[in-house]
């Protein structure tokens, strides 16, 4: 049973953020305005629309696919998107009716967040960031997607200076959709591998 103290020792959020941004503003680390940018990214900036646009013009630009299978990072630049410096790689795994792909960070949270948005804290959770990887089959199934016995499954582990997002299947149906309209079916999950991109209605 917890006792007294140990209740006091765990703040709220919101306290403790408070007190990060105390110590990095007192200490001279981040001013008050540098926090504020980063909450506006993180808030209004880094969103999974963005990878959105990425997989739906990879979809009906072969060229732009191309250019995205070979170098992640200078391709989603052409859509002014950027990496922070140390994310030195954007790899980017096409999924096929043979091989689909589903990503990780067995360490701790890592991924292309400018790209696909902040991770979901089930991607940060221990549960995930250690079955995915042994038991990938049955945890994606436990997600919701059920893929087929022929199906190979490969999970990649994301390090601190190599990031990936899954290009996920275009749905069927949407042949002579617009750019725009097929960005409205992908979700960050299917950039994440634990599901497929939505289907077309
Ligand atoms: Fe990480």
């Amino acid at each position: 049973m917890e006792s007294n103290s140990d209740l006091k020792a765990v703040a709220a959020p919101v306290e403790r953020a408070a007190a990060i941004e105390m110590a990095l503003t007192s200490r001279g680390v981040a001013t008050v305005e540098d926090l504020a940018e980063r909450v506006h990214l993180a808030d209004e900036v880094w969103l999974p629309e963005r990878g959105a646009r990425v997989v739906a013009k990879a979809w009906t630009d072969p060229v732009f696919r191309t250019r995205l299978l070979a170098n992640g990072k200078s391709a989603v630049a052409e859509l002014g998107i950027e990496l922070p410096a140390h994310h030195r790689h954007l790899v980017v795994l096409e999924n096929s009716h043979e091989v689909h792909n589903v990503i990780c960070c067995t360490l701790c949270s890592c991924t292309a967040l400018t790209v696909i948005g902040l991770p979901p804290d089930w991607y940060k959770d221990l549960e995930y960031r250690a079955r995915v990887v042994r038991d990938s089959r049955t945890v994606l199934r436990e997600m919701g997607l059920d893929l087929p016995a022929e199906t190979q499954v490969r999970v990649w582990d994301t390090t601190a200076d190599t990031r990936y997002m899954v290009l996920p299947l275009r749905p069927a149906g949407t042949d002579h959709w617009s750019e725009s309209q097929l960005a409205t079916l992908v979700t960050q999950d299917s950039m994440i591998g634990v599901a497929r991109a939505l289907e077309a209605k």
